[in-house]
């Protein structure tokens, strides 16, 4: 039995119960708070964060005991710590599933704070002398050369040479190199310059660095405009105040490419972490930022949970891109997240976009960010020429226009590059039998009501579903009417590669998507060896952006009309933000680029306001309609999303969340307090992977009301009999409705 006082230790544990966990602990005190312990739960142990200190009850029975301590001294404290308690209130999630988003993965199963020296490879004594006995050419050749100026740490050879790990591993077998700790700052190169900022770029450059203390900034520049340029001397003046910066860029924008002009021009090592690495290379790179050692973070979506001991600064490359939203789980917003520790932190937080989102933009014109902007490319590069190629009536081979095909063959023979883009992977989008109308469809996502086609894949001898990735072989004839007339309709970029390679033959033609490029470094080797030389590049929204490609000079648009008629309220602004992104694509060097964009529909008004205004044109328009329409950013709102094997139990759940929400709305409040409910309605795709999908929508004009629904509504709900007969989740600001 403890003492009535003895001090206790509350955790937060990863688990999705809305409440901490008290454990008994020897010597119990409030330096605990922020140090991971690993507890017994059940018959389970688990890792979990102090999150409280309190007393013990002397009524209840006798506590467990915590099993261990992890952490000499808190991981998580100060500025982190609070933001994280504000992230959990903010999603309404359980702060130990919070803290566990937060923490990279090996440091959430319980293991210690790594190490942080980087690793380099050395040329050895026997290599210098035997190197010249490597076949000339080869890659363990060219690794033995690269070394020869020197050791080189492991994140610069990533930027530097494909596969050279393999050629590292050859060498060392050989004895002719060998793989050395050493402190980061011992490998940084001396800065090199860049070009001098024009006018337009200096007054950001100034207008960033005059503040002292949170400043939200939006830096609205067209694509080229040299947003990378002003990001990296912000960056620069930031370090010589000695103070750390975390930059966030999209999934895409991540790209060996940036890092390697990052790590050139700032001359500090650059501490990249992203899902490509495996979860040592992110514990190390989250213990050095801890440590204060990164100065320089650069990462996607999770980076934004990096310790910043000593910030100075925080840049949101792209901040209107889709990949800062964690869809499940802890359904954060990087870029809102950064705000907010932004403000924490009282450091500026400059968003950068040539599309800004709505929101930011709203918050910019409205004069609650400070808006900077860059009006016109930098250097000598040009915007590009948009012309619509109206295709009604016009037979299409592929898809493609005889105009735009012309065009392709004139941009190659005039010696630059043609980027394609069609957003729509696989040979066809459908499988059509010609003779009574049967069409495959997913098993596992579609429902009588609405069906899902499968995509073909592999010049039609495979099926695939793009939602739940379902395969099979293409059946051999109709499964209805055994006719052999089994035709793919619609094209994807497989198609179209198809049609291209073999209409410009001898010219290479690269296919960039999902399917072509399954390995993070696959874009960058296949758009390596193409160099230069002219070729024609056939991709998805991958090849939108983060890629420099000097060569561009024609840009061709096809297929976008699906994206004109989309339920989704945010579908225009997406379909926008792509179009002016891919074109930006074009003419980014010297030669002047051209983009084409094949329609069924020229007379869109989203196209003609884009085309003859430009994306500004289009957001105060789109604007217009969210705020007569009532919807973000001129209103808020929360998903509640179930799902379950079948159609009813997300329906009764959903309704019965309903009623929580009436009841809690209480007579006094009046009903203009309250959010507006709509639903249970079934979800954009009502079926997927098998499960019956169903949603309930709340709005309300102000953040608080919104809020405090959800806290009044949310323990009732938790505790609804029909919330165990489905999987539920809350998503607070969805971007998918
Ligand atoms: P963004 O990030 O807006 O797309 P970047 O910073 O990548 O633009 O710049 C686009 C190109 O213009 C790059 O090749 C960059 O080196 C060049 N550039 C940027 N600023 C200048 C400048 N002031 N003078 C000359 N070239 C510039
Ligand atoms: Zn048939
Ligand atoms: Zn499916």
């Amino acid at each position: 039995m403890p003492e009535p006082a003895d001090p206790i230790l509350q955790v937060a544990l990863p688990l999705p119960l809305p409440r901490l966990f008290d454990y008994a602990a020897e010597g119990a005190g409030a330096g605990d708070v922020g140090r991971r312990v690993r507890v017994p739960f059940g018959p389970r142990e688990l890792v979990g964060v102090v999150a409280a200190t309190g007393a013990s009850d002397p009524a209840a029975p006798e506590l467990r005991a915590i099993l261990a301590r992890l952490d000499q001294a808190p991981l998580l404290h100060g500025e982190l710590l609070e933001s994280l308690h504000w992230l959990a209130r903010y999603t309404h999630a359980p702060l130990g599933e919070v803290l566990a988003t937060a923490l990279p993965a090996a440091l959430r199963r319980g293991e210690p704070l790594p190490d942080t020296h980087s690793w380099a490879w050395r040329l050895e004594e026997a290599g210098a002398t035997g190197f010249t006995g490597l076949r000339a050419g080869s890659r363990p050749r060219r690794l033995a050369e690269l070394l020869r100026d020197g050791a080189r740490d492991e994140d610069a050879l990533d930027a530097l040479m494909a596969g050279w790990r393999l050629a590292a591993r050859a060498l060392q077998r050989r004895g002719f190199v060998d793989r050395i700790a050493v402190p980061a700052s011992e490998l940084a190169p001396a800065p090199q310059p860049g070009p001098a900022p024009n006018d337009e770029q200096q007054a950001a450059i100034d207008a960033i660095a005059a503040e002292d203390g949170f400043a939200p900034m939006l830096l609205d520049g067209v694509t080229g405009s040299g947003k990378t340029e002003v990001y990296l001397h912000a960056i620069a003046d930031c370090l010589a105040r000695g103070r750390q910066v975390l930059v966030l860029v999209p999934e895409i924008g991540l790209t060996p490419q940036l890092l390697q002009r990052f790590r050139a021009r700032l001359g500090v090592p650059v501490h990249a972490t992203h899902s490509g690495l495996n979860d040592g290379e992110r514990a190390r790179t989250w213990a050095a930022a801890w440590r204060g050692e990164a100065r320089v973070v650069v990462g996607t979506r999770s980076a934004v949970f990096a310790p910043l001991p000593e910030a100075g600064l925080i840049v949101v490359d792209e901040e209107h891109d889709g990949s800062y939203k964690q869809q499940d789980g802890i359904r954060y917003h990087a870029r809102d997240f950064a705000l907010v520790r932004g403000k924490a932190l009282g450091v500026p937080v400059v968003l950068g976009s040539a599309t800004p989102s709505l929101e930011t933009l709203h918050n910019a014109t409205s004069g609650r960010y400070r808006y900077l902007r860059l009006s016109h490319r930098a250097g000598a590069a040009r915007p590009p020429e948009v012309r619509v190629v109206d295709v009604r009536k016009r037979p299409l081979d592929a898809g493609l226009s005889a105009q735009m095909l012309e065009a392709i063959g004139a941009a190659l023979a005039d010696g630059g590059q043609v980027l394609v883009f069609r957003n729509r992977r696989g040979y066809a989008p459908v499988l059509l039998c010609h003779d009574c109308g049967w069409s495959a469809q997913c098993p596992r996502c579609g429902t009588p009501e609405v069906g899902r086609p499968m995509t073909v894949h592999a010049h039609g001898r495979r099926l695939q579903c793009h939602h739940c990735g379902h395969r099979r072989p293409s059946p051999p004839a109709c499964p209805d009417c055994a006719s052999l007339a089994l035709q793919p309709q619609g094209v994807g970029t497989e198609r179209i590669e198809e049609v291209l390679a073999a209409r410009f033959d001898g010219v290479p033609v690269l296919r960039i998507d999902r399917g072509s490029t399954q390995r993070r470094d696959a874009m960058q080797r296949l758009l390596g060896e193409l160099g230069a030389q002219p070729g024609i590049l056939i991709g998805t929204q991958m090849l939108a952006k983060g890629h420099d490609l000097p060569g561009l000079t024609l840009v061709c648009v096809v297929g976008i009309d699906e994206g004109l008629h989309s339920a989704d309220f945010r579908a225009h602004e997406k379909l926008a933000q792509l179009l002016i992104q891919v074109a930006g694509r074009a003419g980014r060097a010297q030669r002047p680029g051209q983009v084409l964009l094949q329609t069924h529909h020229p007379d869109h008004p989203l196209l003609a306001t884009l085309i003859d205004g430009g994306y500004h044109a289009f957001a105060a328009e789109e604007l217009a309609q969210r705020e007569a329409a009532g919807f973000p950013p001129f209103a808020h709102l929360a998903l509640l999303r179930a799902e379950a094997k079948h159609a009813g139990p997300p329906l009764a759940f959903l309704q019965a969340a309903r009623m929580a929400f009436e009841t809690v709305r209480g007579p006094s409040s009046g009903d203009d307090a309250a959010p507006a409910l709509s639903g249970p309605m079934p979800a954009p795709m009502p079926r997927r992977a098998g499960m019956h999908r169903a949603q309930l929508l709340l709005s309300a004009e102000g953040r608080r009301t919104l809020h405090a629904a959800l806290h009044a509504a949310l323990p009732a709900i938790h505790a609804l009999p029909e919330a165990r007969k489905v999987r539920w989740s809350l998503d607070v600001d969805p971007v998918d409705l």
